[in-house]
């Protein structure tokens, strides 16, 4: 029977797949959380925004193990709070932010991710009250929307303004979605690459934010054992038969840590379990929490064979803040996170991957760890998120409902000769 969302239990004296078993005898774990070094008492923030934050309907906020999107979500939605903005968080049942939460349907779906029964339904459920309050004189002043495709095809139909985090990749389906309904929102890539392979009007206009992790909650492990890490979905493009294919040229251990959504059980079935023996090869099912953070930590490398245009990957920003060098493809987002000899190598296939391996060692887990904390860490990337709301907010979006085709829009006419900063400072279309 396969596992569908098999949790982990990692500890030494867990039977079944631990890390713990995984450490050399004589192996030393040193731990140091060097969390802390950004005062905790944050800049408030001089004019507060009234938030609409639209989680997807899928999986709670933050995530239970598996879930980036709900993951940077809930960072957001804190940190957003913690600088004094008022933040109201429509999202599945079970979520829990510092932001207020408002779940929208009866139950979490995380087996039925992009259903459009429910997405529409929670779309729907969250401009109702977003339309509520305006028309109750507390309108919100921009809605995050994070959820799929509904919220950004009806934005037009909000007298709010949205700004649109992209999470996916552009596929011939997604770019035509794009293309036609990229207008209705302010729309954020959360990588350079994303963008760059996006269509050629919504790259003129759109911006880059990154996504955000929380440094000082990532323990940094300074002593790593000797295995590597594969972690994410059972999926193809994420290559967890690649991850197993270098470990054995590379003659290391090597441990798959995710989930085996639903569709990609024959996958998992014919590429990834015949290789599990529970010594070379070891799969721990879906991680979660300080497990997940110590199995980072501990591992000698992150691999991350990808082949697809990654739109951002977070595990590999994980790895990093845990002090752990990522072996990549150069796909995506991959060649603005791996720094090759820095934090990592970017090599072009099974073979150079394995020979890269040899060279973990010559990297240093704090120059990793600081290579994404001069990036990526919540505040700045909540401080760049906050000056996009600032500029869509400002627009005077608010006024009314997007005129038809070819009428002038009323809204902008308000303000004539006010550029749109977020438009202004958007990268340049290169085609
Ligand atoms: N993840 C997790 N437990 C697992 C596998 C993955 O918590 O067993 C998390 C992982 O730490 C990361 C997210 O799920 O935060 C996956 O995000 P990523 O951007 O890497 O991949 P994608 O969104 O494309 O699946």
């Amino acid at each position: 029977m396969l596992p569908s969302h098999p949790r982990a239990e990692l500890d030494a004296t867990a039977d079944g797949p631990g890390v713990a078993a995984l450490a050399l005898p004589n192996a030393r774990r040193a731990g140091t959380n060097i969390g802390g070094l950004r005062p905790l008492r944050a800049k408030r923030a001089p004019h507060p925004l009234r938030v609409a934050m639209l989680a997807p309907p899928w999986i709670t906020v933050p995530p239970p193990g598996y879930g980036g999107i709900e993951a940077v979500v809930a960072d957001l939605c804190d940190e957003l709070v913690r600088v004094g903005h008022d933040v109201t968080l429509f999202a599945c049942p079970g979520s829990h932010s510092l932001a207020t939460v408002r779940p929208l349907l009866a139950d979490a779906h995380p087996d039925e991710i992009g259903s459009a029964l429910y997405e529409a339904d929670h779309v729907a459920a969250a401009f109702a009250e977003i339309d509520a309050a305006a028309a109750a004189g507390t309108p919100f002043d921009v809605v995050h929307d994070h959820s799929g495709f509904a919220a950004l095809a009806m934005a037009d139909r909000l007298d709010t303004p949205m700004l649109h985090t992209l999470h996916g990749p552009f596929t011939p389906q997604t770019t035509a979605f794009y293309q036609r309904h990229h207008a209705n929102a302010s729309i954020v890539a959360i990588s350079a690459t994303q963008l760059a392979t996006g269509p050629a009007a919504l790259r003129a206009s759109a911006r880059v934010i990154p996504n955000p992790i929380r440094i000082s909650a990532w323990p940094l492990e300074l002593e790593h054992d000797d295995y590597l890490l594969w972690i994410g979905r059972m999926t193809e493009e994420k290559g967890p038969h690649r991850a197993i294919d270098v470990a054995a040229r590379a003659g290391r251990r090597l441990v798959l840590a995710g989930p085996v959504q639903p569709g990609q059980e024959t996958f998992f079935r014919e590429h990834v379990a015949p290789h599990v023996d529970d010594d070379r090869v070891r799969y721990v099912g879906e991680v979660a929490g300080v497990e997940k953070q110590r199995l980072f930590g501990r591992a000698a490398g992150m691999l991350m064979p990808i082949r697809w245009c990654e739109p951002f990957g977070m595990v590999m920003i994980e790895a990093l803040a845990a002090g752990t060098p990522v072996l990549a493809f150069p796909e995506g987002a991959a060649t603005e996170i791996v720094v090759s000899g820095h934090n990592g190598f970017l090599v072009d296939d099974e073979r150079e991957m394995a020979a890269a391996v040899e060279r973990l060692g010559e990297l240093d887990p704090a120059t990793c760890r600081a290579s994404v904390a001069s990036r990526f860490d919540t505040a700045e990337v909540t401080a760049e998120y906050v000056r996009a709301y600032q500029a869509v907010a400002g627009m005077g979006l608010r006024a009314g409902r997007r005129p038809a085709p070819g009428v002038p829009d009323p809204r902008r006419a308000a303000r004539p000769g006010v550029p749109d900063p977020f438009r202004v400072a958007a990268r340049p279309a290169t085609a």
